[in-house]
């Protein structure tokens, strides 16, 4: 319950002032397209907004990229590749990784605001995602040296199998992590040694265009270009462009099975990092307090908006009623509100678009007979009204096969299901046509192995839930996507193989 005795109005008008404050300290001053080296008007001229979704105004106006702009950014990024960035050795391109990685840890807490402003995430999650959009530049300036392909001497062959990157590459990120999913693809990208468009989301484009920024002195002119727009224009402009050899996507099952698609007319390599709707299975051994805050954390960090999310709880009948009184009262205790607060654990959705999907979710759930242990709407608090606030929602009682719990909500909403049966608990875990993660939460490491094994998904937490280690893979299984992130393999992917086979006769 909160100690604060000033009015809505008030508090409501001192968030905005905040905002305001935030805004013109760390808005990045180019919202162009970056092509080239040059932040450059869309071909026709035209911008977007992007809005704040804790106070609903105007951030920015940005160049609004299409197919002509998306044509000139491919264009500039072959011409790079051509002329300079296929000559740089793998020492160079790790000097280069290693200064980008230092020139976003110059700016964490600049980043961070832009981001929270941008995004609603809580400011504190957001310094989590810029230390980690560093980290992963680190990585993989850590690891490109090691890729140097290999030898075989075969009687009268002499065999080498050697890496080349693709050239020219395209990529597509989300919303939720927008500065974090840039890392992810561009560090493996350039590491590889190829060179990028990047299309970030129509909602967050900011701290991707803060980075070209930064990185314009680092990085030769053309080798990175980014092009805001919509996904229909500039998104399927890029990933349909004849002159790409490559596309990374991340974001909804739905468009990227029609990223895959048009990638077939040109049969163009893909990797795609989707969708999830992971299952979080609790044994009877753990206390209910290890299992609350952690299943708390696997639903709720991000306010939900994670791909991995641990979205479906399999929680033991034994320790059920524990686990759930707990949950309750830790959602009673969240801080929701101004993410640009340090001590806000859950801010607004990214827009006014996903808070009213995830009511039609919720809805929907009702009708079907779920029943709300928690939340089920949006905030009452008057000063919250301007913002894009769902509350934390637990929800029981609905069938396996109802949407709410068989489709991707992408928000702070948590199914929760009892059971004693371990094969029929783990025959419906697995009854999602998604596999990106899960989580198993028991002190008794047998079952944690086995269960583990036992659930189809391509990333299994014991014990913990969202950390996220570079060198250990990343990726889905099922409808989930298609290739690893940050790790080995990643680099791979952004590299095709060549063999030589040179006679010794
Ligand atoms: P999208 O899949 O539409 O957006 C992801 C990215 O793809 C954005 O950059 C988007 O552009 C772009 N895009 C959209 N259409 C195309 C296209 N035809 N060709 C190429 N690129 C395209 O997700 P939404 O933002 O619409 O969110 C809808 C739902 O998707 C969420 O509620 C959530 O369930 C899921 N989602 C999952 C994510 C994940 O990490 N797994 C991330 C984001 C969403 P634009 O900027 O115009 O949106």
């Amino acid at each position: 319950m909160s100690s604060d005795t000033r009015s809505a109005t008030e508090r409501r008008d001192e968030v905005r002032q905040r905002h305001q404050e935030a805004a013109d300290e760390v808005l990045p001053e180019q919202t162009g397209l970056y092509i080239d080296g040059e932040f450059v008007d869309a071909a026709d001229g035209e911008t977007f907004d992007t809005v704040d979704p804790t106070t609903g105004e105007v951030l920015a106006s940005v160049a609004r990229g299409k197919e002509a702009d998306v044509d000139d950014a491919v264009e500039a990024a072959w011409t790079a590749f051509d002329e300079e960035w296929s000559d740089y050795s793998a020492g160079r391109r790790q000097r280069v990784l290693t200064a980008i990685a230092d020139a976003i840890e110059d700016h964490v807490e600049e980043l961070a605001r832009l981001e929270t402003l941008d995004n609603g995430k809580p400011i504190s999650e957001a310094k989590i995602d810029i230390r980690g959009a560093a980290e992963h530049f680190r990585y993989f300036a850590g690891i490109v040296r090691e890729n140097g392909g290999e030898t075989m001497n075969a009687g009268s062959r002499y065999g080498q199998v050697i890496k080349e990157p693709y050239g020219v590459v395209g990529q597509v990120i989300p919303w939720n992590f927008p500065l974090m999913m840039a890392s992810w693809k561009l560090a493996p990208a350039l590491a590889a040694g190829n060179c990028t468009v990047l299309k970030p989301a129509e909602q967050t484009p900011l701290t991707a265009l803060r980075l070209a920024e930064l990185i314009d002195d680092i990085v030769p002119d053309g080798v990175v270009n980014i092009v805001p727009g919509y996904g229909e224009e500039a998104g399927a402009a890029l990933t349909g462009h004849p002159d790409i050899r490559k596309v990374a996507f991340t974001g909804s099952t739905a468009v990227g099975k029609q990223v895959m698609k048009s990638a077939a007319d040109t049969v163009t390599d893909v990797t795609l990092e989707l969708g999830g709707k992971s299952p979080v299975v609790v044994f009877p051994d753990v206390h209910p307090k290890k299992a609350v805050a952690l299943v708390k954390s696997a639903i709720f960090y991000n306010t939900g908006e994670c791909c991995e999310a641990g979205s479906r709880l399999f929680v033991h009948e034994d320790i059920a009623d524990d686990v759930l009184d707990g949950l309750v009262s830790a959602i009673d205790d969240m801080t929701i509100g101004d993410p640009l607060d340090e001590e806000t654990d859950l801010g607004p959705k990214v827009s006014r678009e996903q808070v009213d999907r995830t009511m039609e979710f919720l809805e929907k759930a009702q009708e079907e007979g779920g029943q709300f242990l928690a939340g089920g709407g949006q905030p009452e608090d008057e000063a919250l009204s301007d913002g894009c606030f769902v509350e934390p929602t637990l929800i029981e009682g609905l069938d396996h096969d109802s949407e709410a719990v068989q489709e991707e909500i992408f928000g702070p909403v948590l199914d929760v299901f009892r059971w004693d049966d371990y094969d029929e608990m783990m025959a419906l875990a697995n009854d999602v046509e998604y596999g990106l993660a899960g989580g198993v939460i028991t002190d008794d490491i047998t079952k944690a192995n086995t269960t583990a094994r036992d659930i189809e998904a391509g990333y299994i937490w014991i014990n913990s839930y969202h950390d996220l280690v570079a060198g250990l893979p990343f990726g889905g299984y099922k409808q989930s996507g298609i290739g690893r992130e940050l790790s080995a393999d990643t680099l791979d992917h952004y590299q095709q193989t060549k063999t030589i086979n040179l006679s010794l006769r």
